[in-house]
């Protein structure tokens, strides 16, 4: 994926962008299993469920 703020290339399972430093917690729709990396969206584009973050998704279980 890309750093949203500095555009630079990074791995997906980078909690910080080594770069700007800018803390990547990309959205997850919980329905569709999808990762969204805009912060600013809230719900899924594709079925209108709550996205939440990743750390939600690792604190479930369910994901990492
Ligand atoms: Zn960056
Ligand atoms: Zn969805």
């Amino acid at each position: 994926m890309k750093c949203p703020k500095c555009n630079e290339k990074i791995d997906d399972r980078t909690n910080y962008c080594p770069y700007c430093g800018e803390e990547i917690a990309p959205k997850v729709c919980p329905k569709c299993q999808q990762y969204y990396s805009n912060k600013k969206f809230s719900f899924c584009p594709d079925c209108g469920t709550k996205l939440v973050s990743r750390y939600q998704m690792a604190k479930i279980g369910e994901w990492l």
